[in-house]
C-alpha cells in the first residue's frame, strides 16, 4: 500500500470512528413507536406469566413470553400518583414531591413524555381517571391527553372501563401518520377496588376447579378473613372479581394489540407494561393498597416486548419500574438533559433487555409510603396497625432480602428473609446471623434518604382548588 493510500484508509477509519462517537444519540434498536401500558393495581403474582395458576391473563403472557418479563420488579410507591409520577421522572417519590394521591408534579420536573416530545416523538395519553393525572400534573408533555369525562364512581372521581379507553386510543392511532415516531401511554384502572368486572370474565374465571386452587394459593399468604366478613366464600368472590379485572383488561389490551398490528404501527414497536403497585387483597390486614409496602403492594408486572428486536427471556435481577424512564430515553438514543443526570437514580436497563444475561449492577429496589388518609378503612384495622397510620414508611430490597423502616424509630425495624419468607410474615429484625445483609441494605436505603434532604427544596404541592377551577375553565374537568 502506498502512503497516499494509506493516510485515505486512515483518514476513512478516523472518519467512521468519529461517526461512531458524534452520534451516541442515533436509535440503534430502530424502535420508533413506544406503547407504555400502566395497570392500575395489578399484582404480578396474579398473572399466568407469574406464574399464578389460574388463566388470568392469556394474551399478556403470549406477549411476555416473547419478549423480555422481569420477573422482580417492583414499584417506588403503593400509591397510583407518586408511581406513575416516579415511572415518567425516573425520580423516588421523596425526590418529584408527588408524595401522595392530590399532589401535584412541580413544573420544573422534565417527564419522559416531554424530553420524547422534543426530540420528534408524537406524545398521546389516554387514561382512566380524572383524579390523577391531570389535576397532578402528571400529563407534562402529552400533547394530546384524554381522560375520562363521565361514569362516576362510588369514590366520587371519574372513572371509564377499558373499552372506552382503548376505543380512544385506537381513534387515535388510526389517524396517527406511521411515519412518525410516537409514544402512547395508556392507564387502565379496573382491577381497582370496587371490582365490577364484565360478566363475560366471571364465568370466564369461575371454573369448578376455582375454589381448590384458590385455596392452594393462598394457604401460606395468611389471609386475614376479618376484612372479608369472616367468610372464606366472600373472600374468594373478591379474589374471583379481582381476577375478572384482569382478564377484562387483558382481553381489551389484545384488541389494541390487534388493531396496531393490522394498522401497520407494530412494526418498530415496543411494548412496556407494567403496574402502579399491587394490592393487599386481605394480606397484612389489608384488602387494597397505598397503605404498606410488602410484596403484594409493590411487585408489579414488567414486560418488554418488541417483535423482530427483542429476544425472548426472563429477568431474575431485581428492578424498579421507575427505571422506565431512563430505559426509554435510552432506547430511543436520546442524550438525557444534563440537568437531570445526576438526580436520576434509577438507571437504565435496556442492556438487561437488548443483551444476553441478567447480571446487572441493579441488585436494589427502594419504595416508600408517605401518607396515607383512608379514615374507613382505619377502622377495620387493629391498633397495632394503625400506629403507624400518618408515619413514613421506606423499604429496600435485593433479591433474598428486604429491610422496612416505619419512620418515627430510630432504625429500620422489619427485615424478612424473602426466599424463606416471601409472604413477609416474620420479621428476623433481632437475628444476628443477618447482621451484615442488615447492614448493607440499611447503607443503601440512608444513602438514598440523605438524597432525599435535598429534594425538599421543592415544596410538596396539593391540588389546591384553584387548579381545578383553573382546570375547569379550559374544559378539562366537567
Ligand atoms: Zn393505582
Amino acid at each position: 500500500m502506498t502512503m497516499s493510500k494509506l493516510a485515505l484508509v486512515s483518514a476513512f477509519l478516523i472518519l467512521i470512528i468519529l461517526i461512531i462517537l458524534i452520534i451516541p444519540g442515533s436509535n440503534d434498536e430502530n424502535i420508533d413507536h413506544i406503547f407504555l401500558i400502566t395497570i392500575d393495581t395489578l399484582r404480578a403474582d396474579h398473572m399466568g406469566c407469574y406464574n399464578y395458576s389460574i388463566d388470568t391473563s392469556p394474551f399478556i403472557d403470549k406477549l411476555a413470553g416473547k419478549g423480555v418479563l422481569f420477573e422482580n420488579a417492583f414499584t417506588q410507591s403503593s400509591t397510583t400518583s407518586p408511581s406513575h409520577a416516579s415511572i415518567f421522572t425516573g425520580l423516588y417519590p421523596s425526590q418529584h414531591r408527588v408524595l401522595a394521591n392530590g399532589y401535584r408534579l412541580d413544573d420544573s420536573f422534565v417527564t419522559l413524555a416531554e424530553i420524547l416530545k422534543k426530540n420528534g416523538y408524537k406524545t398521546a395519553a389516554f387514561t382512566s381517571t380524572d383524579r390523577h393525572f391531570l389535576s397532578g400534573n402528571i400529563n407534562q408533555g402529552f400533547e394530546k391527553y384524554d381522560e375520562p369525562e363521565d361514569t362516576q364512581n362510588e369514590f366520587g372521581f371519574k372513572y371509564r372501563p377499558a373499552r372506552f379507553t382503548i376505543d380512544k386510543s385506537i381513534a387515535w392511532i388510526s389517524n396517527f401518520r406511521k411515519e412518525k415516531k410516537m409514544l402512547i401511554w395508556i392507564h387502565l384502572f379496573d382491577p381497582h377496588l370496587p371490582y365490577n368486572p364484565p360478566e363475560t370474565h366471571i364465568k370466564k374465571m369461575a371454573d369448578p376447579t376455582l375454589k381448590d386452587k384458590l385455596d392452594k394459593i393462598t394457604e401460606n399468604r395468611a389471609i386475614n378473613y376479618e376484612i372479608f366478613n369472616n367468610s372464606k366464600e366472600k373472600y374468594f368472590e373478591e379474589v374471583l372479581k379481582y381476577n375478572a379485572e384482569i382478564s377484562y383488561v387483558d382481553s381489551e389490551l389484545q384488541r389494541l394489540f390487534k388493531f396496531a398490528e393490522k394498522s401497520g404501527i407494530a412494526n418498530n414497536a415496543l411494548w412496556i407494561i407494567t403496574g402502579d403497585h399491587g394490592e393487599g387483597l386481605g394480606q397484612h390486614n389489608w384488602l387494597g393498597h397505598a397503605k404498606l409496602i410488602y410484596q403484594e403492594q409493590i411487585h408489579v408486572p414488567l414486560i418488554f416486548y418488541s417483535a423482530g428486536h427483542i429476544k425472548p427471556k426472563r429477568v431474575r435481577s431485581v428492578v424498579e419500574n421507575s427505571s422506565i424512564f431512563s430505559t426509554v430515553i435510552d432506547i430511543c438514543g436520546i442524550t438525557m438533559p444534563d440537568e437531570k443526570g445526576n438526580s436520576v437514580l434509577t438507571k437504565s436497563i435496556k442492556d438487561l433487555i437488548f443483551k444476553n444475561g441478567d447480571k446487572s449492577s441493579h441488585e436494589f429496589a427502594f419504595s416508600e409510603r408517605q401518607y396515607y388518609g383512608h379514615r374507613i378503612a382505619e377502622k377495620k384495622l387493629p391498633a397495632w396497625q394503625t400506629e403507624w397510620e400518618n408515619g413514613k414508611k421506606y423499604s429496600i430490597q435485593n433479591i433474598s432480602f428486604k429491610l422496612i423502616y416505619n419512620k418515627g424509630v430510630r432504625e429500620p425495624n422489619e427485615f424478612y428473609n424473602l426466599s424463606e419468607d416471601p409472604f413477609e410474615l416474620k420479621s428476623e429484625i433481632s437475628n444476628r446471623k443477618y447482621f451484615k445483609i442488615k447492614n448493607l441494605l440499611r447503607k443503601e436505603l440512608f444513602a438514598r434518604l440523605k438524597i432525599f434532604k435535598e429534594s425538599k427544596r421543592i415544596k410538596a404541592k396539593k391540588v389546591d382548588s384553584e387548579t381545578i377551577k383553573k382546570l375547569k375553565s379550559l374544559g378539562y374537568i366537567n
